[in-house]
């Protein structure tokens, strides 16, 4: 039960308010176990989960993003349990409010199942998963829904956040610096693995499995320095980079160098080059890829690394012109091809 002093139905005197009770069925008695643990309502929600709509308090300007996973597109049940396919669908939309440095307050999550699935304890682990995503950056599951599908299964998941200041992709400026938190190629050498029918590294499994939207640092980010740009890692850096060059209207150099190519990828086999690659163009690492002015972030590096576990490096700059281009060593950057995402030039890396 959870006081709610100003939802005031009816204009009456405040009053406590507990959980809506939901209606028999085989659906609800599903959704009442996601919600029935929840002892009270999280600062912010003013009626949770079972009404026809949750009621928020935002206080401040809400970012709202959506995301879809779909069944042998975004995710196969042979490679992942299904709290992780969960965990994931989640992850992958929390971290675009961590992209725009936004605290998230609730997320709603719909699942569209087979019918074997709708009482086999696959859909009840998945919403577990994502679930529990949303309450480790401290987002509430507020709704959802659930339906048969003739098809694949579907996974469609809803986030808010408030954000006083969100920091946007059009900000870079000529001269910034380009960094990114943490490491990168991961999520892609698992899937690489995966697909040969490989075993995953711990460290490589976890990156895949269970990928931490960088919400603490990107908050933590936007309090100590000034951010121009500021975009999640969910296409590989190559083309995210690209999207905020194109945003921002200028060019972004990487230096292939520099990039901080996720643990264990030797290891489980890979070549330097094709770490570079993955690290360049695999996507799903959900790190964060941050435009700061020059200097400001090279002393915030320890300060990070102590607070969050995590790594900061300094990937690229910001020139004039357009585009994405690659430098390595002391050579001439060469620009990738607009759609080349796929294609790490030889002439770069070489
Ligand atoms: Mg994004």
């Amino acid at each position: 039960v959870s006081p709610v002093h100003s939802l005031e139905p009816g204009g009456g005197a405040p009053r406590e308010r507990s959980f809506v009770r939901m209606g028999p069925g085989a659906e609800f008695d599903l959704i009442r176990s996601f919600v029935s643990q929840d002892a009270t309502l999280p600062s912010g929600v003013l009626v949770g989960p079972g009404d026809d709509c949750a009621v928020l308090a935002a206080g401040s300007p809400l970012a709202v993003s959506t995301d879809l996973s779909i069944e042998d597109v975004h995710f196969r049940r042979a490679w992942l349990e299904p709290e992780e396919i969960g965990w994931r669908a989640a992850a992958s939309a929390l971290s675009d409010l961590a992209a725009v440095a936004a605290e998230p307050v609730a997320l709603l999550v719909s699942l569209a199942v087979p019918n074997r699935d709708v009482t086999s304890g696959w859909t009840a682990r998945v919403m577990s998963g994502a679930k529990s995503a949303g309450a480790a950056v401290g987002a509430s599951l507020v709704g959802g829904d659930l339906s048969r599908s003739p098809g694949p299964a579907m996974i469609n998941v809803v986030v808010l956040g408030r954000t006083g200041r969100p920091v946007l992709r059009d900000g870079a400026e000529v001269g910034d610096e380009v960094w990114v938190t943490g490491s990168l190629g991961g999520a892609g050498a698992a899937v690489e693995l995966l697909q040969r029918g490989g075993e995953l590294p711990d460290a490589i499994r976890r990156a895949f499995a269970r990928p931490s939207p960088r919400t603490g640092e990107a908050l933590w980010l936007t309090e100590n320095a000034e951010l121009h740009a500021m975009i999640d890692l969910s296409d590989g850096l190559a083309g995210d980079a690209g999207h905020v060059a194109s945003a921002s209207g200028v060019a972004i150099i990487l230096d292939t160098d520099d990039l901080p190519v996720a643990p264990g990828l030797g290891e489980a086999g890979f070549s330097a080059e094709r770490s570079t690659s993955l690290a360049l163009h695999a996507g799903e690492d959900y790190e964060l890829c941050l435009v700061t002015p020059p200097g400001l972030l090279s002393p915030l590096r320890e300060p990070f690394r102590e607070r969050f576990a995590l790594s900061l490096t300094c990937v690229g700059s910001v020139r004039e012109g357009e585009g994405v281009w690659l430098r390595q060593g002391g050579m001439e950057a060469v620009r990738l091809e607009t759609g080349g995402f796929n294609h790490f030039p030889r002439g770069a890396v070489e």
